[in-house]
């Protein structure tokens, strides 16, 4: 039985790793949790799995929660105390880390210190810091599992074999909801139309990452921390069925693909089970005579400007991925809000990363601190009128 701390619970990825605990209490159980603002999720989640400990954003919000939920034993915390407490504080042997945003980087950094393996969805986390995450689990001897469905086939591609034998990681992208679009078709495009993957049903953000291609870019970053590559060994190319959920071309030219029905629940469990597997209950089977053909295309990074930013300020390095990483949540949270129109997400990006002054090998104060200044800095081109 291995016991699990879950961060976000209530999001996209939180409620999928919750359906994995329930399918198999046999294997599960949820011993720590955590949300945001979602409190009536909140309640239900403690009333079904009554876990010891329920970190919540905010003080006035737990205070609400205490009172809901009076007799259940679970006790409740919040802010970043309580989120890290959620993280270390129970015997969980693993914590699914699926908040959004960097607000993940000190329960993770704090959870390796505990010697929790992490099982982990928040890639701005490693994106914004991934030096001080990977060196820490080097230290303390952890293993960062990844959940992301890309990362998650490149891990198994490789398993067993010499990283010195390998030519490229080549992860695929849908392409988002705007994929066929040109960029003069996307100068009005609505909150609504983005929301819209095709492929995928996910939490708002990381809709709009894909749409921008963003989310494309912050993989990329995150791949080169999980699997220590050059950037130059990173490729990614158009594949918009999302059946190959990404490869690892070797030396011989031999590619290796990971293939299945796009369904997180796959690399949930995968990254809970791992180095095991168990049948996924309710998952449907990949008949590739179903899906008759698979498309690829390649990348075209004028028309994705934001996977070029990326690549970018991962090749810059230092403080530039955390530059990245902090103008686009504020960028698309001023989309969502309808402040910005599409094609200025990556405009502000673009802005936030050409004033930023860069350090290599950024202590942790220095990334928080510019992260900090960075979505100020976002925001303050908007009221300018930019
Ligand atoms: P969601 O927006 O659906 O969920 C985010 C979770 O984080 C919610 O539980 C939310 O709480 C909580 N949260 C939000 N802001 C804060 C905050 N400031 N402090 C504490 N908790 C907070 O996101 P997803 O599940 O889609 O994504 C989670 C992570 O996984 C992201 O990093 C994403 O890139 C990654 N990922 C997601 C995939 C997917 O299929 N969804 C696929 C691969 C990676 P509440 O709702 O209660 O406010
Ligand atoms: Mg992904």
């Amino acid at each position: 039985m291995k016991s699990i701390s879950l961060l976000g619970a209530t999001g996209s990825i939180g409620q999928q790793t919750l359906d994995v605990i329930a399918s198999n209490p046999q294997a599960f159980k949820l011993s720590a949790m955590s949300v945001g603002r979602n409190i009536e999720a909140a309640e239900e989640i403690i009333q079904k799995f009554n876990p010891e400990i329920c970190a919540v954003q905010l003080e006035e919000d737990a205070k609400t929660l205490r009172s809901r939920i009076n007799n259940s034993g679970t006790k409740i915390v919040s802010g970043m105390d309580g989120l890290i407490e959620a993280a270390v504080s129970t015997d969980s042997s693993i914590v699914v880390n699926a908040v959004i945003g960097s607000v993940g980087l000190l329960p993770t950094l704090k959870a390796i210190e505990a010697k929790k393996t992490i099982a982990l969805a928040n890639k701005e986390t490693l994106v914004t810091a991934g030096h001080l995450v990977m060196e820490k689990a080097k230290q303390h001897q952890v293993a960062i599992l990844p959940v992301d469905s890309e990362h998650s086939a490149i891990y198994q591609c490789l398993n067993g074999e010499n990283i010195d034998d390998v030519e490229k990681l080549i992860l695929t992208a849908s392409g988002g909801s705007f994929r066929d679009k040109t960029r003069e078709e996307l100068k009005n495009v609505t909150v609504k139309e983005a929301l819209n993957h095709p492929n995928w049903s996910m939490g708002a953000k990381i809709t709009i990452d894909s749409a921008t291609m963003m989310n494309k870019g912050l993989e990329v970053i995150e791949a080169h921390w999980l699997f220590s590559f050059d950037y130059s060994k990173i490729d990614v190319i158009l594949h918009k069925e999302s059946i190959i959920h990404s490869m690892v071309e070797f030396a011989d030219t031999s590619i290796i693909a990971h293939l299945g029905q796009p369904d997180m629940r796959v690399p949930i469990q995968y990254a809970l089970t791992h180095p095991e597997r168990l049948e996924l209950v309710n998952g449907k089977r990949l008949n590739l005579w179903e899906v008759g053909k698979l498309h690829f295309q390649k990348m075209d990074y004028d028309r994705f400007r934001c996977l070029k930013l990326a690549f970018e300020a991962g090749n810059m390095g230092g403080l530039m991925p955390t530059v990245l990483n902090a103008a686009n949540e504020k960028a698309v949270e001023l989309f969502l809000n309808g402040h910005i129109t599409f094609l200025e997400i990556e405009e502000l990006i673009e802005r936030a990363m050409l004033q930023a002054v860069n350090v290599n090998k950024p202590e942790l104060d220095a990334i928080q601190e510019t992260d900090k200044r960075t979505r100020h800095f976002v925001e303050s081109l908007l009221n300018k009128g930019r």
